[in-house]
């Protein structure tokens, strides 16, 4: 047993506590109060005291694909036009990486999670078994969300959906306590019809958590609608032929029944009121990603009516690739200042509105809720502990101002998963960075030169 005590801890659930202390047993949450009353009722708790810091729930990451991390910085000569950006990212990925050369990349993507006090990532891969693997060895925790391949065509539905079922399998038959598979059906553009009802069907019978992005773009809704627009041009140059549902994302989703299993839905931009409507009532969850949004041009999501409508949403950096860092206070930041933005916003969104959402709403969001997002007795210890003797937070006014408008990955201290240090003194406890920083470096060379 231990207890870890700061100047401040924030438990989401409750008030901040001044001069607070948490206790861990094992990988569990035993207590939380302030460090003179915690002190006396373990006494043979050993004590760390970080002195001027903040500890809290660590954060989720409920959006990203840690795969494509190798590619930070890559894309950014074609991200104004978002087809070409997502053909250079297969072409780069299916063509130019090995299985190696992903590995690697998802390992960068983790390290830098566990840098910034992210605990728990909602990953989408292609490959898969990348991310679910770097995820292990960085020793964070989360669902992996095994995305399908290029899929559009009912006929080749029930081949593709048996090689992704055996892909499932293979990653469940390696999960831990804390890394978990799911699918991704990649988005309503890329996969059949009877694709997406072989999925839903398969995940409400066996309780498969999924993940699917939904209208980001405007050349999405354009093609989903009528059929025309940039995607439309492209696939008929291609010879695929494509039905418009008539129907947005949204709309398309519940219609066809993939909202009974109330996935997590990646950007929801282009959302109207009823969409938000069938996405509440469904229980489905929203990864609000607001810098890779704003980064491609895609407009800003209406993230003041999902916390409104208290819908499920988390935040997610995207991968770096667009965004181009995964730092969840950042994202957290360009959440509050984008919503207060808005033309059409009826009032201001609160730092404290959006530290739950970096913690507790990402938890909701993933349907991790009972384990994680909130330091509360019997919930898994997932921490950050965050230093708040930087010179650019000082003084400390308000706790929630400092946390989301002063702070960011540069000041964590500490990453707690399951009571166990991944991340103090600099480095990340599980990952030999040296090592993983001259294969990097390795691969890009190799990506830019071909
Ligand atoms: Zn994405």
């Amino acid at each position: 047993m231990k207890i870890l005590s700061a100047a401040y801890v924030v438990p989401i659930s409750t008030a901040p506590i001044a001069n607070g202390a948490v206790v861990i047993d094992r990988d569990k949450i035993a207590a939380v109060g302030t460090f003179s009353e915690l002190g006396k009722k373990f006494p043979d708790a050993m004590n760390e005291d970080f002195g001027d810091a903040v500890l809290m729930p660590g954060f989720v990451n409920c959006h990203s694909h840690l795969e494509l991390s190798i590619m930070r910085g890559f894309l950014d000569d074609v991200e104004h036009d978002f087809f070409r950006w997502l053909l250079k990212i297969a072409v780069t990925r299916d063509q130019k990486l090995t299985a190696r050369n992903i590995e690697v990349s998802a390992l960068l993507g983790a390290a830098e999670g566990v840098r910034a006090g992210i605990t728990c990532f909602g990953d989408i891969g292609r490959s898969g078994a990348a991310g679910f693997e770097a995820l292990k060895k960085a020793g964070l925790r989360g669902i992996v969300f095994q995305e399908t391949e290029f899929s559009p065509f009912d006929q080749k539905a029930a081949e593709d959906f048996a090689k992704l079922r055996e892909k499932y399998w293979s990653l469940k038959s390696s999960e831990t306590a804390l890394v978990k598979p799911g699918i991704s059906p990649h988005a309503p553009y890329t996969v059949s019809r009877r694709l997406f009802e072989l999925i839903t069907d398969f995940a409400l019978a066996k309780g498969v958590k999924l993940s699917i992005h939904a209208a980001e773009s405007i050349s999405e809704e354009e093609l989903m609608l009528a059929n025309s627009g940039p995607m439309a041009e492209f696939y008929r140059d291609r010879g695929v032929s494509w039905q418009a549902p008539g129907r947005t994302s949204v709309e398309y989703l519940a219609e066809i029944g993939v909202l009974q299993a109330k996935p997590l839905l990646a950007h929801c931009i282009r959302t109207s009121e009823r969409e938000l409507e069938l996405i509440g009532e469904s229980g489905s969850g929203i990864a609000h990603c607001p810098k890779s949004n704003a980064k491609f041009g895609h407009r800003v999501a209406p993230f003041e009516e999902f916390l409104d409508k208290d819908l499920k949403v988390g935040l997610g950096s995207d991968s770096v690739a667009s965004n181009n860092i995964c730092d969840i206070m950042e994202e957290g930041r360009f959440a509050a200042l984008t919503a207060r933005a808005r033309p059409d916003k009826k009032r201001l969104v609160t730092a404290r509105e959006i530290v739950e959402t970096m913690t507790r709403g990402g938890a909701r969001a993933l349907g991790l809720e009972s384990e994680i997002g909130t330091l509360e007795v019997g919930k898994q210890a997932d921490l950050v502990v965050m230093s708040l003797e930087h010179v650019a937070q000082l003084p400390i006014n308000d706790i929630y101002a400092a946390v989301l408008f002063a702070s960011s990955a540069r000041d964590v201290i500490s990453t707690i998963v399951a009571g166990k240090t991944i991340y103090a003194n600099g480095r990340p406890s599980m990952i030999d960075e040296s090592e993983l920083k001259a294969e990097v470096k390795a691969i890009s060379r190799t990506l830019r030169n071909s």
